[in-house]
């Protein structure tokens, strides 16, 4: 299918009473083999990625290894990949060997987080979604300010279609589906990580925080940039 041919308008108007699985049937019908999907594999993930291995196991889904990731994160990972066959890639930086401020020669993360997420997250992700035509990501819009302004699918200027199967879905739906089907979740849900990123830049949520209130806490960032700066 060429993407001209494509009625972004209708067929989010059609997507918005779709199921997460018809929404991923209709898109691996349409853009597989150049299709990916990406997971940080927490919590959140665990339904798309479990729909994914009954419908489509050697989908390719991209995980950035940041280097920064928690070993229970990595761990988990690991698990998932043996017992459910995911074709995991693994993204790293390449564009930098230094992750340290120049002038203080603290780590990015403290001192420039936009810059440390745009050299682990960003870039790799732009660079492995090169060869594809289309992007499946697991958003939800009501995880942060910028969401809710999201569609199911979206076409980036580039041509490169992304594609949201539980954009409209709520915290709620992530649990009963996971709960529904005994599915297993991140070691660290339990120690108050309903979202769980880098370990530098996540904490546990309080009580009365929303989902993501534990990621970047006590600064003004909530998206790493992956869909704002780069699918803009
Ligand atoms: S989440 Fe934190 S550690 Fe991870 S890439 Fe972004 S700034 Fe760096």
């Amino acid at each position: 299918m060429g993407i001209v041919t494509l009625d972004f308008e209708s067929l989010n108007s059609r997507f918005e009473a779709s199921t997460p699985q018809e929404i991923l049937e209709w898109a691996l019908e349409s853009f597989w083999p150049a299709i990916a999907m990406s997971s940080s594999f927490q919590t959140q993930s665990i339904p798309l990625l479990h729909r994914i291995t009954q419908i489509k196991p050697e989908l390719p889904v991209f995980f950035l290894d940041t280097g920064y990731h928690f070993q229970e994160t990595l761990e988990f990972k690991a698990n998932l990949q043996k017992t459910w066959g995911i074709n995991i890639i693994d993204l790293r930086n390449e564009e930098c060997d230094d992750e340290k401020d120049a002038h203080s020669g603290e780590q990015l993360y403290l001192t420039d987080p936009e810059r440390c997420c745009y050299i682990n997250k960003v870039a790799p992700m732009k660079k492995a979604l090169q060869n594809m035509r289309a992007w499946i990501t697991g958003i939800r819009r009501e995880q942060t300010p910028e969401r809710p302004q999201a569609n199911i699918i979206e076409r980036r200027s580039s041509g490169l279609v992304k594609i949201n199967p539980i954009l409209n879905w709520t915290q709620a739906d992530v649990y009963r589906n996971i709960y529904g089907h005994n599915l297993p979740m991140h070691p660290l849900f339990t120690s108050n990580y309903p979202s769980v990123g880098c370990a530098p830049c996540t904490r546990p949520v309080q009580p009365g925080e929303q989902e993501r209130g534990g990621r970047w806490a006590g600064s003004d960032k909530t998206e790493c940039g992956l869909h704002t700066i780069f699918f803009s």
